[in-house]
C-alpha cells in the first residue's frame, strides 16, 4: 500500500492536473461509468465535530475509494486546519487498499477545478470580468483556477465579512489583474463570470443583480440550508450541476426544487456538456449557473492523480499492509 503524506501534495499536483482529472471524471459520471455512493455526514457528539465520508467508483479509471473527512472547530486553536480530510484508494480488482493519500489541499484544489471546468464549458468566450463573492481559504484557489479559462482582465469582489477581502486583493495582485472590492449590484452588472464560495444561509445574489450573458459558478452550497444565490435567480438560470441528486439535496438548487419553481429534469450535469451531448451555453444572453456541490468521485480523481504522480517522483512511501 502506499501512503502519499499531506507534506507532499503542493509538490506533485497542481491545478493543471487536477483540472484534468475532474473534467474526467465529470464526463465519466454523465457516461455512466462513474457513480457516487450516498453520502454518510453525522455531528459525532465530541468535540462538535461533524464527521462523515464520499465514496464511489469510476469503472472507466478504476478508481475506487472513500474521502473520509470533516470540521473539527476547534483544531485552530491547536494549530491545525479545522477541516480535515484524507482520501482511502482501494483495487478495483481485489479490494485490496492501494493508496491513503492527505486530502486537504487536494480538496482545496479539486473544488477549484470544479468551477474552472464549469468556466471552461459555460462561460462565454469573451468573458472578461471576474466577480468573487466570498473571502475565505477557498476563495483564492478558485480565483486561480478560474483566471486560467478566459482572458480576464478585472476581479471584482464582494464578502459579508470585508475585513477578509484583503485575501481577493492579494491573490489578484498576485495574478497581476486589477481588483476592486464593491458592492453587489456593481458586482452583478459588471462581473461575466462570478464565483460564489461562502458558507453561507441565505440568498447573497439577487436576480436583479445578474446581468444576461453571466455564468454563475455556486460553490459555497453543499449542505441542507446553505443557500447563496435567490431561488428567482436559480428559476431564470439554465442550470449545470456536478450530480444532480446532490445539487437538489444539499446543492444551491435544493431551495428551488423544494419550492417547486425548478424540477430535477431542468438540471443538466455538467459531464453532458464535456461529452458533447448537451450544448450548454446556446446565446450570448444565456445566465448559466453551475452548482457545483462537491462529490467524492473528484477527490478520487485528484487523489489517483497524486498517487501516480508521487510514484513516477519516487515520495510514494510505500509499506506491507
Ligand atoms: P472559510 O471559513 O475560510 O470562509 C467562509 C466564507 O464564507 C467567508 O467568505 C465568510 O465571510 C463567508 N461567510 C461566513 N458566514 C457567512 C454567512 N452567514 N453569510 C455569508 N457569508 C458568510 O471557508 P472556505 O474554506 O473558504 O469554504 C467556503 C464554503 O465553501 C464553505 O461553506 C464550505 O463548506 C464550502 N465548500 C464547498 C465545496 C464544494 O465542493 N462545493 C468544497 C469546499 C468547501
Amino acid at each position: 500500500m502506499i501512503i502519499v503524506p499531506e507534506k507532499e501534495i503542493a509538490g506533485l499536483i497542481g491545478r493543471q492536473e487536477s483540472f484534468d482529472a475532474v473534467e474526467s471524471v465529470f464526463a465519466a459520471m454523465a457516461g455512466g461509468a462513474a457513480y457516487n455512493f450516498p453520502v454518510i455526514r453525522e455531528a459525532i457528539g465530541h468535540a462538535d465535530a461533524l464527521y462523515g465520508f464520499k465514496s464511489g467508483f469510476d469503472r472507466s479509471s478504476l478508481a475506487l475509494g472513500l474521502k473520509s473527512g470533516g470540521y473539527w472547530p476547534g483544531n485552530m486553536a491547536k494549530g491545525l486546519t479545522n477541516h480535515q480530510s484524507t482520501v482511502f484508494l482501494f483495487d478495483a480488482d481485489t479490494g485490496k487498499a492501494k493508496a491513503v493519500v492527505g486530502g486537504n489541499l487536494l480538496t482545496a484544489l479539486r473544488t477549484a477545478a470544479a468551477s474552472a471546468v464549469s468556466i471552461k464549458h459555460l462561460a462565454r468566450k469573451d468573458a472578461k470580468v471576474l466577480g468573487m463573492i466570498g473571502a475565505g481559504h477557498q476563495s483564492a484557489f478558485q480565483m486561480r483556477a478560474a483566471v486560467e479559462q478566459r482572458d480576464f482582465e478585472k476581479v471584482l469582489g464582494w464578502n459579508l465579512h470585508p475585513e477578509m477581502l484583503v485575501r481577493l486583493e492579494e491573490t489578484a495582485n498576485e495574478l497581476g489583474l486589477p481588483y476592486e472590492s464593491v458592492d453587489l449590484a456593481r458586482l452583478g452588472a459588471e462581473a461575466d463570470v462570478i464565483i460564489s464560495i461562502t458558507s453561507s444561509f441565505d440568498p447573497i445574489l439577487m436576480e436583479e443583480h445578474v446581468s444576461p450573458g453571466t455564468h454563475i459558478a455556486c460553490m459555497g452550497t453543499d449542505t441542507k440550508g446553505k443557500q447563496e444565490v435567490d431561488v428567482a435567480l436559480v428559476a431564470k438560470a439554465k442550470l449545470f450541476t456536478d450530480e444532480i441528486a446532490q445539487s437538489a439535496t444539499i446543492g444551491e438548487c435544493q431551495h428551488a426544487v423544494a419550492s417547486g419553481i425548478v424540477s430535477e429534469d431542468n438540471i443538466i450535469e455538467i459531464g453532458a456538456v464535456i461529452n458533447g451531448n448537451h450544448p450548454g451555453r446556446t446565446s450570448q444572453s444565456d445566465i448559466t449557473l453551475f452548482d457545483g456541490t462537491g462529490v467524492g468521485l473528484q477527490d478520487l480523481a485528484v487523489a489517483s492523480a497524486a498517487v501516480d504522480l508521487a510514484i513516477q517522483k519516487g515520495v510514494a512511501i510505500e509499506v506491507d499492509f
